[in-house]
């Protein structure tokens, strides 16, 4: 668990995609730092519940569920709303729910495009607008998207996450300018490769397109991208959040913190 402290007792925050890899990871760290929570994602009843009742029994937070699926405007609106009133507050909204296609462009299916764009961007989108009135009215709030070293540079093979991963910075920067004197903050963090279950299931896809091994997939490919020839890990992505939903990230705003192992400086 990262060392890095900060006091969030009694605040509220909403993790989207946080059943799994990157999600479940900043909804623990949030937790230990005494955080209310909703977690949200896909998976199997019993191992949510299962996430769920740990962290709450380890961290003496208060941690619920929510089902939305990020394709559906209805149910992300309807997460904000179940937040809001169950935990009182929406102090913190991660949007980290993702999915990933590795195809050439030429064979892209139109409706892996659809599902990226609109799971990966515009659920941001849907979720931003919901939060935003409630963060206004207490005052405070900090929206932390989760984007990529994809938002700031591309690879082949990922048109579609590479679009909504630039998309998702954007959107963020134009956020932080119409909140800017609300007290509320939009940032990325933008990771390089963790080892997560979605960068598992993209090696043999890559590995594929490319003609090459699985094992030349994650040194010459995912690692070879980061000077720091190594996967980044979750506490080095809980550090970051920690401190862009602290007092003292107030004001950091349209900004983006990249752990990426040096990826983007080259
Ligand atoms: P993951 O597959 O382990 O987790 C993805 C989460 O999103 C899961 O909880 C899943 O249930 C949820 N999700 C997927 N589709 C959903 C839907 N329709 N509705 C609701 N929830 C849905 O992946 P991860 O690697 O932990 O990725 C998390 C985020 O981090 C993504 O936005 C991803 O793009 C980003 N990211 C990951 C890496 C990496 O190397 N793993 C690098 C940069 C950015």
């Amino acid at each position: 668990m990262t060392r890095v402290r900060v006091d969030l007792s009694g605040q509220g925050a909403v993790i989207t995609g946080s059943t799994s890899g990157i999600g479940a990871a900043l909804a623990e760290g949030l937790a230990a730092n005494g955080c209310n929570l909703v977690l949200n994602g896909l998976g199997a009843p019993d191992a949510i519940e299962a996430l769920r009742a740990r962290l709450e029994d380890t961290y003496k937070v208060r941690v619920l569920y929510h089902p939305a699926n990020m394709l559906h405007a209805d149910e992300i609106a309807d997460l904000i709303a179940f937040a809001h009133s169950e935990l009182g507050r929406l102090d913190i909204l991660v949007n980290n729910a993702g999915i990933q296609h590795v195809a050439r462009i030429e064979d892209f299916p139109a409706d892996k495009w659809d599902a990226i764009l609109a799971i990966n961007l515009t659920s941001v989108f849907h979720a931003c607008r919901h939060a935003i009135p409630v963060m206004t009215a207490q005052g405070r709030g900090r929206i932390v998207n989760i984007a990529s070293a994809h938002a700031l540079a591309a690879s082949p093979f990922k048109s579609a996450y590479v679009a909504a991963k630039h998309g998702v910075m954007g959107l963020t920067k134009t956020i932080a300018l119409e909140v800017a004197e609300r007290g509320v903050t939009c940032n990325t963090i933008n990771p390089g490769y963790v080892r997560t279950p979605l960068v598992e299931s993209q090696i043999a896809d890559t590995a594929r397109e490319r003609g090459i091994s699985e094992d030349a997939v994650v040194r010459d490919v995912m690692l070879h991208a980061q000077p720091t020839r190594r996967f980044v890990q979750y506490d080095e992505l809980v550090g970051a959040l920690l401190y862009l939903v602290s007092d003292d990230g107030a004001s950091a705003n349209g900004s983006s913190i990249n752990v990426e192992g040096g990826w983007l400086a080259k």
